[in-house]
């Protein structure tokens, strides 16, 4: 199977090209088309896999369709460390080159001041850490109501850093009627608990 096969568009084929790769790796395989048609997932991957590119290619694609230039973000992906953040940061503008789409990368560690001008300006993807989202969102800085694409990625290390009870508190905040994906090297049972809480009939992929 070729990235082709996959449902993608021709400026993300030729961003993967750019890119060197010549197949889609098993999990961008199994969750791409079904990402693409708006279901939920559930992937059980570990890093390397080429999971980064599983859920940022078709996000991609997503967002990139019926483009309104609202100034709400469209759409968050949480991860657990500021580092993991800025690497999915660039995946997303590599792959993204031929698209017109605005990123904000909201991580600790920088001052705000960048962060909220670019939500003021408007943004279509949000690549966040939950402390510093909180933290913007504590001061009315973001509005996640226009959000209906939700990444939960490295789940399982928000866990061991505490972050379940911030990303249960991010999910109400965005609207009930959206498409959820969730990323986890492994599945212990609060994991288990948090996905059958926020996902609705997800695809499950094992990697
Ligand atoms: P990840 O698991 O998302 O951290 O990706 C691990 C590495 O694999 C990254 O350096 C990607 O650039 C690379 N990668 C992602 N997809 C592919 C692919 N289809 N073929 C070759 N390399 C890839």
């Amino acid at each position: 199977m070729s990235f082709a096969d996959l449902g993608l568009s021709d400026e993300l084929l030729r961003a993967v090209e750019a890119a060197g790769y010549s197949e889609p790796t098993p999990i961008q395989r199994q969750a791409i088309p079904s990402v693409l048609m708006g279901k939920d997932l559930i992937g059980i991957a570990q890093t390397g896999t080429g999971k980064t590119a599983a859920f940022v290619l078709p996000m991609i694609d997503i967002l990139g369709e019926g483009r309104t230039r609202a100034l709400m973000p469209r759409s968050l992906i949480l991860e657990p460390t500021r580092e993991l953040a800025a690497q999915v940061a660039e995946n997303f503008e590599k792959y993204g080159v031929h698209h017109k789409l605005s990123m904000a990368l909201l991580i600790g560690g920088v001052q705000m001041g960048d962060q909220v001008k670019a939500l003021e300006k408007g943004v279509d993807v949000l690549i966040a850490t939950p402390g510093r989202l909180m933290d913007l969102f504590g001061r009315g800085k973001i509005l996640l109501t226009g959000c209906s694409l939700l990444v939960i990625d490295e789940a399982d290390r928000m866990l061991d850093m505490g972050f379940i009870p911030d990303i249960e508190e991010i999910c109400t905040k965005l609207p009930k009627n959206r498409q959820t994906l969730l990323f986890s090297a492994t599945m212990p049972p609060v994991i288990k608990k948090l996905a059958d809480k926020f996902l609705n009939d997800p695809k499950r992929v094992e990697v």
